[in-house]
């Protein structure tokens, strides 16, 4: 079984994001970037699934900069077999990437393909929805848990108020939500032998997509900052204080 695992460089999410002056977009200028956290855990159950047997190759994808070349030899250090960088400068929004990846798709014919539920500059939580749109095929989101069972997949989705399970016939595109596992560290001599791995690089011309944006970005703007918040003496200053000042009680 062949799994493709789709991997988005962005923000690294200790980072305190900081709005360029003219509120025209995220400043990006000396920021530590990473690989998207919920992309890593789609990673990691590829390599689950490689460990145990059921996968016999793991190929990553991304969509990006050159820089975004580093997340994918993390990935190829974390266990991956094989990468593949669609390369552009451009900002590319989720239809475009469902698009690329949909090729990516037909030339890889995946028994699988995992993406991460959302990612986390952007929060779109789109593009596994849209690929599975594009191609066709089954897709069960937001998965805590996945079981292989031949040629079926069982999902288990965290949705509100309890879980539903779902069954898949694959091929199938799921997209990984936050408990499905805990993603490893990548070792020295991994990421040594990562730098070895195969990388095949093309553009979204190669592939035959057109990436112009149908959406523009306005504006971007920082929370309202808080308040610093004080110590109460006593619980008789407190209820006096959220009674008569934040009155939020009567
Ligand atoms: P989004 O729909 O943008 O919140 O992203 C959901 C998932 O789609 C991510 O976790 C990735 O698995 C995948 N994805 C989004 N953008 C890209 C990209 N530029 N390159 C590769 N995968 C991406």
């Amino acid at each position: 079984m062949k799994v493709l695992v789709a991997v988005k460089r962005v923000i690294d999410y200790n980072v305190k994001i900081r709005v360029k002056p003219d509120h025209s977009d995220v400043d990006l200028t000396n920021v530590k970037m990473a690989m998207n956290p919920f992309c890593e855990i789609a990673v990691e159950e590829a390599v689950r699934l490689k460990e145990k047997g059921v996968a016999t190759e793991v190929v990553v994808v991304t969509i990006g900069p050159k820089a975004a070349q580093e997340q994918l030899r993390t990935a190829l250090a974390l266990g991956a077999d094989r990468a593949i960088h669609v390369q552009t400068d451009e900002r590319v929004e989720s239809l475009a990437v469902a698009k690329l990846l949909a090729k990516v798709v037909e030339e890889e014919q995946p028994s699988l393909v995992r993406l991460g539920k959302q990612a986390i500059d952007t929060d779109n939580n789109q593009t596994g929805q849209l690929l599975a749109a594009l191609t066709g095929l089954a897709q069960g989101t937001v998965a805590s848990e996945v079981v292989v069972d031949g040629d079926t997949l069982q999902v288990t989705r965290e949705i509100d108020g309890g879980l539903q399970t779902l069954e898949l016939s694959l091929p199938a595109i799921v997209t990984a939500d936050l408990r499905l596992n805990e993603p490893r560290y990548a070792k020295l001599p991994d990421i040594m032998k990562a730098k070895k791995k195969p990388m095949d690089v093309k553009t979204p011309e190669d592939l035959g997509v057109e990436t112009a944006s149908r959406v523009s970005l306005v504006k971007v703007e920082s929370p309202a900052e808080r308040k610093g918040g004080i110590k109460v003496g006593s619980v008789d200053e407190l209820v006096d204080k959220l009674k008569n000042e934040a009155k939020v009680i009567s």
